[in-house]
């Protein structure tokens, strides 16, 4: 099969869904890869990079989506871009069709094929096509460097010469994958980091990586972290109250706080509120990576960095992947690559689109001219 990437047109987009190296790859599989031209330039990979592997460089998205059978892209297609499939093709993106309802419809009626990459079942088999634990582990990295280069001071404590410095005093709130990821990078930087989920089960994880679990006065701290999947329930108002009245307390003295706490299917709960901003030191920093679902904190403002009154420093914006253009299509490619290699059994450049498959089924939102999405539970775990 033909497979090629375009360049991703939603503003800023810097990551590409194919490099030179998973192109690489992708011929072992029997296909042949192509690439708009400059579709890499941003994450760092030249035309000549591709050529080199023996990518075909086309020029312009039309002639790319003529040349291919399979689209790989990063961002949801535009309407420009859904115009451009048809019968025949297939399209493997991030798509989330429970809030891109008409854009799938859209899709469908193309008669092209739909695999939306953020609908990857969550089961131990798939983890290698994960692209939304994959963007998430970036995102926690980044968070604290972002949160780093608005900080003032270093992370960890020193004796110099010059006068004795204190750690930087981290909290991460929520500890699925992106907040896990956070933790690792603040532990290695040196700061003192403390770490709060509803899940109690994480405790054990926060605290094998050098971080400190917050626990909440409260009798039964599991009852709310229950639910399924691994994933969070809203928490009720009396637990809500306890860990307000927590962080309340550690505001003052936290310098850093990078929040990730999210629960499927709503608004991110708000966790830090107008009073702990305030509470907080002149020079503190807020890193708020639930901005894109309205914020953990009060006071976020999606895509902005803010400067408050008292001094905090809120960064909001949505597109920390991107901001690791090279890092992120390097991962994101993987996936696609472990995609396409469940989809070419043979490893022989034939696809079998197989509708059996937990895997394929659970990520195709459109086939053969009729949506698929929602898909059936998984079979295995
Ligand atoms: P997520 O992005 O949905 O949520 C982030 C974290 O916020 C979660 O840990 C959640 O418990 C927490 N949270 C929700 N409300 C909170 C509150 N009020 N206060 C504090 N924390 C709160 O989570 P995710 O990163 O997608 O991971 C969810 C689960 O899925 C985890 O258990 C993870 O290990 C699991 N997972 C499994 C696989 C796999 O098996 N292939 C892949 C990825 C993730």
């Amino acid at each position: 099969m033909k497979i090629g990437a375009p360049k991703e047109i939603f503003e800023g987009e810097a990551r590409v869904a194919l490099t030179p190296d998973s192109a690489v790859q992708l011929q072992k599989l029997g296909h042949e890869c192509y690439v708009e031209a400059g579709a890499g330039y941003a994450a760092g990979f030249a035309d000549t990079a591709y050529e080199a592997v023996g990518v075909t460089v086309v020029q312009g998205a039309a002639a790319l989506f003529d040349a291919v059978d399979f689209v790989v892209k990063v961002r949801p297609p535009v309407d420009a871009e859904v115009a451009m499939l048809k019968q025949g093709k297939t399209l493997i993106s991030f798509f989330y069709p429970a809030q891109n309802e008409a854009l799938l419809a859209a899709a469908k009626d193309t008669g092209a094929n739909v695999i939306a990459m953020d609908m990857v079942p969550r089961i131990s088999r798939a983890q290698k096509m994960d692209a939304l634990s994959s963007m998430a582990n970036i995102s926690g990295y980044r968070a604290v460097i972002e949160a780093g280069n608005n900080f003032g001071r270093f992370f960890t404590g020193q004796v110099t010469a010059a006068g004795k410095v204190p750690p930087a005093k981290v909290l991460v709130v929520g500890a699925g994958v992106a907040g896990l990821a956070a933790i690792g990078a603040s532990t290695s930087l040196g700061a003192i980091t403390y770490a709060f989920d509803v899940r109690p089960e994480v405790a054990e994880q926060i605290e094998s990586m050098g971080a400190e679990f917050v626990y909440l006065d409260f009798e039964e701290q599991a009852q709310d972290g229950a639910a399924t999947g691994g994933y969070a329930a809203p928490s009720s108002p009396e637990f809500r109250e306890a860990q307000l009245k927590k962080f309340r307390e550690l505001a003052p003295d936290i310098d850093i706080v990078i929040t990730t706490a999210l629960i499927p299917g709503r608004d991110a709960p708000v966790l830090w509120t107008k009073d702990m901003v305030e509470a907080m030191k002149r020079g503190s920093v807020i890193v708020d990576l639930a901005a894109e679902r309205g914020g953990n904190c009060e006071l976020t403002k999606k895509d902005e960095k803010v400067v408050t009154e008292n001094g905090v420093t809120i960064v909001g914006y949505t597109d920390f992947p991107s901001r690791m253009a090279q890092q992120s299509s390097q991962l994101y490619s993987t996936n696609i690559r472990h995609m396409m290699a469940d989809l070419t059994p043979g490893k022989d450049g034939v696809v079998v689109h197989n509708m059996e498959d937990d895997v394929i089924r659970g990520a195709t939102v459109a086939y053969q001219g009729e949506i698929t999405f929602p898909p059936p539970p998984p079979k295995v775990a």
